[in-house]
Parts: structure tokens; C-alpha cells; sequence
């Protein structure tokens, strides 16, 4: 379960603090004398009572308690639940607002009313990664927070040597190191991490947080909040890729005896080509905001890239006519994830902007092993020479096209496979972000020009 953690403007945590902590930081009007007369916004509760004493009125920009459950609601749809702390000075009275608009939540937003919870003498551990806050925490619990906030200096260690300094071998040779994430909610994590980019937003969230077809609109304000707060950097989104082991009950898919090798991402868009045209609207709308790229996934064949391009255009003229922003020279790119897509690769090059190795998949296709069944042990074995040697062919073909090409599977982070990597000339690592820096460290330290394609052996 997601738990988020709010805090209000009143609590003299700013905005960028609570990004930092894991915090949101709202607007909460107060009650006085049982009525909200105050923003919180642009003063302390002190200089508000200061103010009112004056006789000044500063019951003009408040928030009304609608707009604080609009804000909530738009926390939610991307958490399961939502506890409110209130830290401020103003405690009794930002507590009863916030106690009286949870009622209407159903449980989903608790307030920790700090004041009915004896802390005085006690220990709380407020766990920003959980969203949550522990009381008197029991010793194991405390134990394991103690190796976390352990583990957090030294990654705040490692991050503050290597901040803003280049992903370079030692022998001049550039690796960019993008992360991976699945919603809004974690690019906070990606720039905490210091991340280059964004080189994996699984898009496929937003339908599956959806209780019926999320609209373009919707969709579009993720992907504005997304590409705005990377100021700039690239942003590559993935198309809807459902299927296999990702179920969605509004979209009344046939039951399949093999659902990885039936109607799976990419086949259902161009199946589908509204639904298909609607995230292209979106995403196209977005990309006047930043850098967006846009990347196909589960590709087997030219034919489908050439039929996503055109969907592409399309949406693109559509615009132009209604006059509505985007970036013309938005990237277009794969996922080389079927072994198909690697044989044809030299032809794919051509076609597109990047290719991003989805290893997870590669690796299921490629050894014929179901990447859901745990009980196949040695033979799921993603350091195969299969797999290896079908990156090293896809790089090739990218490389001979003057394309770029990267890995956004979970192998993109293993630091044994990195020398591999380095040696078939891998030009992009996206992984999840917390791996940003350990996999950071270790490029500085690695000489490219001494890497071998020795793991491709048998
Ligand atoms: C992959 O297959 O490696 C990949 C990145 O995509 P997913 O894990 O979402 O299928
Ligand atoms: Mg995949």
C-alpha cells in the first residue's frame, strides 16, 4: 500500500524541504473560532494572529476546504492513502480542518492528531520512504530504520562526491545514467538520485490506477507534471503496455492460454487505435513543456514501427490544425525486447531515433523461460550468452544506423554485467533510482577500452 505523507504550508517546511523529506507540502486554511479564515500561504500563524490583532484583514486568499480536497484527491490518485500531520504552531486548529474534511475519505485520509498521541518520552521515526510515521517503534523496527538511515548517509555520501559530475570512464568514454519510473509520484526520487533523465516511465500505471479509459486530459497532466519537474531533461515515455502480466478489466481482453506471447502492448494499441491516438495526443501535448521521447514497446516488426509513426503524424497534423503546442522533433524510439526485433534490427535502426533494451522481456523470449514462474532457477538465466550476444547485436545495428542505444531492464543495473556493457558500447543505462548512484560510481571507476565481450562466450 502507498502512503502519503502530507504536511501543510503552515508548518515552516517549504515545498522543495518536503520533496527532499518525502513530504508533500499542501495549502491548510485554519479554523478560528470555527471558521477558516486563513491561507497559510504567505504568513506564519503568528503573523496572522500578529495581523488580525492589528486589525488588518487577511481572510482574502484562502483556500477553501473544496480546494484542499482537490489537492488531496489529485495526492490519491496516485496513492492508496494519505495521512496528514500537522507540524505547524497552528496545530489545534490546521488538526480540526484536516479532521473535518477526512470524514468525507472513507479511511483513506487519516490525520495523525498528534495531540491524542502521547508522544512525550517516546520515539517517533517518521519514514518518509513509506510515507508513514512509527510511535514508539518496537526494537526491530527501529533496527531496520537505524540501517536506513545508515544506508541514507551513505548514499548521501556517494551522492554529494558525485553530484553533477559527469558519468565518464577514466579512459574519456560517456555513459548517460537515466532511472526508471512507474508514476508522477517518484520523480523526486529520480532528481534526489541525480539522474540524467528519465529513461523508462512505465505509462501503463496511469491505466492500471484507472477505473475506466483515463482520458487525454488526464493523461496529459501527468505527463506536463512529469516533463516540467525534469526542467529539461529527457523524459522517455512509454506507450501503454498491458497484457501478459499486466491485466486491465475495462479493456475486456479475450482470456489467452499465453497471455505474454498474445495481445500485449504494442498490439493493442495499433488493435486499437483510439485508445492509441489519445495517449499520442497526450504525449505530443506534453513535449511542449520539456524533452519528451516517446518509445514503442514489445516491436517485433517494421511494419508496426511504420504503422506507429504514421499515428504519430497523424496526431501531429491534428494539432498543427487546431493549433495547439508541441515539439515537432519529439524522439521516436523502441523496445528491443523479442529476439524478432533484434534479427531485424539494422532495418528498425532506421526507422527510429534510439532503441532501449528491455531485458526482462529479451531475456523471457530469448531463453524461452516465462519471467513470472519462479520455480525455473538456473535455466532463467539473464547473464546467457544469448542474451548478451542479442545486445551486442542490437547495439551493432543501432551504432551502424547512428542511433543511440540503451538498457531499461533490470540488467542495466547489474554492476557484474557493467565491463559487458561497456565493451558492446552501450550508450544509456536507465535504472531504478536508487541504483543512479552506485551504478554512477562504479562508470567513473571503469577503463572502457579495456572491457571484453568475454561473457558472450559459451
Ligand atoms: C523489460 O521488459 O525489460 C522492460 C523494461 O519492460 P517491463 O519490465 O515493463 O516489461
Ligand atoms: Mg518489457
Amino acid at each position: 500500500m502507498r502512503v502519503a505523507i502530507v504536511t501543510d504550508t503552515n508548518s515552516g517546511i517549504s515545498v522543495a524541504e518536503g520533496r527532499e523529506l518525502g513530504v508533500f507540502v499542501l495549502p491548510m486554511p485554519l479554523l478560528v473560532d470555527g471558521q477558516i479564515r486563513y491561507e497559510g500561504v504567505d504568513l506564519t500563524p503568528e503573523e496572522f494572529y500578529a495581523a488580525q490583532q492589528a486589525g488588518r484583514d487577511v481572510s482574502t486568499s484562502q483556500p477553501s476546504p473544496g480546494d484542499v480536497m482537490d489537492l488531496w484527491d489529485r495526492v490519491l490518485e496516485e496513492y492508496d492513502a494519505l495521512v496528514y500531520i500537522p507540524m505547524s504552531s497552528g496545530l489545534s486548529a490546521s488538526c480540526q480542518t484536516a479532521l473535518a474534511l477526512a470524514e468525507s475519505y472513507d479511511g483513506r485520509v487519516q490525520v495523525a492528531d498528534l495531540r491524542r498521541i502521547s508522544v512525550t518520552q517516546k520515539l517517533a521515526v517518521l519514514d518518509g520512504y513509506n510515507h508513514c510515521v512509527y510511535v514508539d517503534p518496537a526494537p526491530e523496527l527501529l533496527g531496520a530504520m537505524e540501517d536506513k538511515r545508515k544506508d541514507d548517509l551513505k548514499q548521501e555520501a556517494l551522492l554529494q562526491g558525485l553530484k553533477k559530475k559527469p558519468n565518464v570512464t577514466l579512459d574519456g568514454r560517456e555513459v548517460k545514467v537515466y532511472a526508471n519510473i512507474g508514476n508522477a509520484g517518484d520523480v523526486g526520487l529520480v532528481l534526489q538520485n541525480d539522474a540524467q533523465g528519465i529513461g523508462l516511465f512505465r505509462s501503463e500505471f496511469i491505466y492500471l490506477d484507472s477505473a475506466d479509459y483515463p482520458s487525454e486530459d488526464h493523461q496529459f497532466t501527468i505527463y506536463k507534471r512529469v516533463v516540467e519537474t525534469m526542467a529539461g531533461k529527457k523524459v522517455i515515455i512509454r506507450t501503454l503496455d498491458i497484457g501478459a502480466d499486466k491485466q486491465v478489466d475495462y479493456f475486456e481482453m479475450h482470456k489467452e492460454e499465453n497471455p505474454a506471447l498474445g495481445v500485449r502492448a504494442i498490439r493493442i494499441c495499433l488493435n486499437r487505435p483510439e485508445v492509441f491516438r489519445t495517449q499520442l495526443r497526450a504525449l505530443y501535448r506534453a513535449s511542449a513543456y520539456g524533452k519528451v521521447a516517446i518509445m514503442f514497446p514489445m516491436i517485433t516488426s517494421v511494419w508496426e514501427v511504420k504503422e506507429c509513426k504514421r499515428a504519430c503524424q497523424k496526431v501531429m497534423a491534428e494539432l498543427d490544425k487546431e493549433g495547439v503546442p508541441y515539439r515537432k522533433d519529439t524522439e521516436i524510439g523502441i523496445m528491443i525486447e523479442t529476439p524478432a526485433s533484434v534479427l531485424v534490427a539494422e532495418e528498425l535502426a532506421k526507422e527510429v531515433d534510439f532503441f532501449s533494451v528491455g531485458t526482462n522481456d529479451l531475456t523471457q523470449y530469448t531463453l524461452a523461460c516465462d519471467r513470472q514462474a519462479n520455480d525455473l532457477g538456473k535455466f532463467f538465466d539473464p547473464h546467457h550468452p544469448a542474451v548478451l550476444r542479442a545486445l551486442k547485436m542490437a547495439a551493432d545495428a543501432a551504432h551502424k544506423a547512428g542511433i543511440w542505444i540503451g538498457i531499461c531492464g533490470e540488467l542495466g543495473a547489474d554492476l557484474e554485467l557493467l565491463e559487458t556493457f561497456l565493451a558492446i558500447g552501450i550508450d544509456e543505462l536507465s535504472v531504478s533510482p536508487t541504483s543512479v548512484l552506485p551504478l554512477r560510481a562504479e562508470i567513473r571507476k571503469s577503463i572502457a577500452k579495456t572491457c571484453t565481450l568475454e561473457k558472450l562466450e559459451c
